[in-house]
């Protein structure tokens, strides 16, 4: 963090320098406000330093190892030696970089930083704690972007040194050998096929009965069984309970399952990722009138503000879902009620990327949830078999799938392929500006590129593919 800069009263003071934080912080900078921005860790929260960017760089550099040791098939002989510590500091690099940039960002835009922890003293006050001294900032208009921290599981302390969360898993020095994972969601598998791909044995406990719950089996599907080539054992049915030392020199990890069967599991680390939940602790909601609901988050209006008049909340204290974007749209929507202009949060196409092998990206509604409704919708899928780029990616397993209304509306978007976190912004695009399937369907897509796929779903929903059997 920087040093904290000269301050006076604020009219917006931002609490928490994650996606959500700063960006509200330089929006209302450029609209000419007086904003300062307290944070009491690190600028670029979670995501930058702990979350999103950490873990993707861990994606693509055990992709790279990974993608180089089995490429026989397309002539490439190669056993890449991987050194996870200087994997470490290259993710650091990277993160190094990303949160200088945000501190340059803010200070280029007027923003004042402020270090230390804020906690409300009424509606129009916050104390700000920096370890050694507390200030007293009054403000116009305060919003709350303070985050989210990971569920601690009854019998799994994070305190304890084999029980890691996904931030602790990404500083590993060395590879684990066996690694038992709680929980089979975004962290669960994205942080699994990392491990699985550096050689660890990985084993996953999902309460569910299928990984990544609340996505279609047909999209899930295609991730397991990637992960299960990729070794990974996966326990469906079974909560954790419990771990152990074991007689080997590791842990056993107990798990128990609905007909109350007890399981046992060998590991030397046990990763813990079942949710996460919103910060408020240390900001004294109360003080300001703040009620967090029953899971601890504030609520909002479509104008990302709380029930107490001029206090906002964007992000993962928001509640669900947790993702950055959201934080960073919500932020921008924040920062743009206060200026006063009509800003309101549309939730109607906010995309969402799982980046295992493959990714998968969604947006808008799916077949059944279209059904629901009260939509007549029509699907058209290309899969990614019948794509040329894909097969000279290696990589076939997978789809696009489009959804839309009976009168050809785009209100939905299912990828199952490599870069369908990239690929998944055409359809989001397309559902914000009120695209067609003719609108996509007629746009020119460069060839060869996996982007092609998006238009031949669409051809197959109007009955027009051409390069995959039309339904
Ligand atoms: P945060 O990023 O949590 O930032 C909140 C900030 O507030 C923190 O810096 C904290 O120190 C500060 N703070 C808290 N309380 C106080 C206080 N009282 N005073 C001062 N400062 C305070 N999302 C995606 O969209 N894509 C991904 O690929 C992705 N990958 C992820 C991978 C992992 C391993 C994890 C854990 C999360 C991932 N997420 C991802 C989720 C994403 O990180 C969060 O949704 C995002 O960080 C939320 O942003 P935020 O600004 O609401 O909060
Ligand atoms: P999650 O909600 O995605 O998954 C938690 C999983 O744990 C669920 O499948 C749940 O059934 C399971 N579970 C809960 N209790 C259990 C128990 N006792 N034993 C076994 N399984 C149990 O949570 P997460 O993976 O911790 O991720 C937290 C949040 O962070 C995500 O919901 C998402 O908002 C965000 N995130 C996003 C990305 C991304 O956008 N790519 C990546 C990582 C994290």
């Amino acid at each position: 963090m920087v040093a904290t800069e000269a301050t006076t009263d604020p009219e917006v003071l931002v609490i928490g320098a994650g996606p959500g934080g700063y960006v509200a912080a330089i929006r209302a900078a450029q609209r000419g406000l007086d904003v300062t921005l307290v944070e009491r860790d690190a600028l670029g929260g979670v995501c930058l330093n702990r979350g999103c960017i950490p873990s993707k760089a861990y994606v693509t550099a055990t992709d790279v190892a990974h993608d180089a040791a089995t490429a026989e098939e397309m002539g490439i002989h190669a056993d890449p030696v991987v050194d996870l510590a200087a994997m470490c500091d290259w993710k650091d690099g990277v993160v190094d970089r990303l949160t200088g940039g945000v501190e340059k960002l803010c200070k280029a835009n007027g923003v004042t930083l402020v270090e230390g922890t804020a906690s409300f003293v009424d509606g129009e006050t916050v104390r700000v704690d920096d370890g050694d001294e507390t200030d007293t900032l009054s403000f116009d208009h305060c919003i709350v972007a303070t985050g989210s921290r990971p569920l601690e599981l009854p019998g799994f302390p994070f305190a304890a040194d084999p029980v890691l969360d996904a931030a602790a898993a990404l500083e590993l020095s060395s590879v684990p050998d066996r690694l038992v994972v709680v929980g089979a969601g975004y962290i669960g598998m994205e942080l699994s096929t990392v491990f699985a791909k550096l050689g660890t044995d990985v084993t996953i406990v999902e309460a569910l009965d299928s990984v990544l719950p609340g996505y279609e089996d047909d999209v899930a599907r295609v991730v397991r069984k990637r992960a299960e080539s990729l070794g990974v054992d996966f326990h469906f049915g079974e909560r954790a309970t419990g771990w152990r030392d074991a007689a080997d020199g590791g842990i056993v990890v107990t798990t128990e399952s609905d007909d109350g069967t007890e399981s046992t599991h060998g590991a030397d680390r046990v990763l813990v990722a079942v949710g996460r939940t919103p910060v408020t602790d240390a900001l004294d909601p109360e003080n300001a009138g703040l009620e967090p609901t029953e899971n601890g988050a504030l609520e909002t209006d479509e104008r990302c503000e709380t029930a107490v008049d001029g206090i906002y909340a964007v992000g993962d204290v928001a509640g669900e879902p947790m993702l950055a974007h959201v934080a960073s749209a919500e932020g921008v929507v924040a920062a743009e009620a206060i200026a006063g202009e009509p800003a309101a949060f549309d939730a109607q196409a906010i995309p969402a990327a799982v980046f295992t092998d493959p990714e998968i990206a969604t947006v808008g509604l799916t077949e059944s949830e279209a059904e629901a409704e009260g939509f007549d919708p029509v699907v058209g899928e290309m899969p990614l078999r019948s794509s040329g780029r894909a097969l000279t990616t290696g990589d076939t397993e997978g789809f696009v799938r489009v959804v839309a209304s009976a009168d050809g509306f785009l209100i939905g978007a299912q990828i199952v392929a490599p870069e369908a976190s990239e690929l998944i912004a055409e359809p989001t695009l397309g559902i914000e500006m009120g695209a067609t399937l003719e609108d996509v369907a007629a746009t020119i897509h460069t060839h060869p590129t996996l982007s092609e796929a998006v238009m031949e779903a669409a051809e197959n929903a109007l009955g027009q593919a051409i390069h995959t059997l039309n339904r």
